[in-house]
């Protein structure tokens, strides 16, 4: 691939294409989450100007520096405030958070897909502000890279789920995961485990609807195994430094 020539608007309609084949084969419908950590606030403009919705930061910081650079341009694609009825973008943490970092994450994104230990439920759940919708959760499970120290065991799903589902301002919405890299087969293995997880946790929490998994090397595989939500990143903004 030619860097130089990296057309954005290119990549998304590929990606996208990519994602539609591969969510018609599995007869279900995927969601495409942009994720443009390290990435301009101009490149998250771009493409939410073609009508990309959601985009996923890793760093609470980065992630609050381009949503003011957004908002100060007038780009109209940021909200100033999270209950202001123009949409378009819909901000998903996608990566680990720290403690101290909860009141920024609930109340400038739409979504954490990383929550892992309880004690963060109390605390999401009372500064998610009045006016905005409640704050929508994946809980992350560390299906398989025993190193990692994001997500929780597969057994300690259930409970944190509970925790969530009873926590006002927070709406319970599935799981994630970062299978650890992997080849295909073992890979393959990871996500049929976290669908697995995922519909046994459905036949308790009925109105959970997302799985999170698959990134730019191997969104397909994870839509085969059951993802209905993929993040994708180097596939859409090219190669990270
Ligand atoms: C960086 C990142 C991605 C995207 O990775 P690519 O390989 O660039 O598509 C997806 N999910 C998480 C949690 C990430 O940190």
């Amino acid at each position: 691939m030619q860097t130089m020539l990296m057309n954005i608007a290119e990549n998304l309609r590929a990606v996208a294409a990519r994602i539609d084949a591969a969510a018609q084969r599995a007869g279900r419908s995927v969601r495409l989450v942009a994720v443009s950590k390290t990435k301009p606030a101009a490149d998250i403009a771009q493409l939410a100007a073609l009508g990309q919705r959601a985009f996923g930061e890793n760093y609470v910081q980065e992630a609050l520096g381009k949503q003011r650079e957004l908002l100060l341009k007038g780009t109209g694609v940021v909200r100033p405030r999270l209950n202001q009825l123009r949409p378009l973008i819909e901000w998903h943490m996608i990566g680990p958070l720290q403690s101290n970092k909860a009141r920024e994450v609930a109340q400038h994104f739409d979504w954490l897909q990383t929550l892992d230990r309880a004690r963060l439920i109390a605390p999401l759940n009372r500064l998610r502000p009045e006016d905005a919708p409640p704050l929508n959760v994946l809980i992350q499970v560390n299906i398989d890279d025993e190193a990692s120290k994001s997500g929780c065991a597969p057994d300690a799903i259930e409970v944190l789920a509970a925790a969530v589902a009873a926590a006002p301002r927070l709406t319970l919405r599935g799981l994630m995961a970062i299978p650890a890299p992997a080849d295909h087969a073992r890979r393959a293995h990871a996500f049929a485990r976290m669908r697995e997880l995922y519909e046994s946790l459905r036949a308790s929490h009925p109105r959970i609807d997302t799985l999170s998994m698959g990134m730019s090397d191997d969104f397909e595989l994870a839509i085969a195994a059951g993802a209905t939500l993929v993040r994708v990143g180097s596939a859409l903004f090219g190669a990270r430094e």
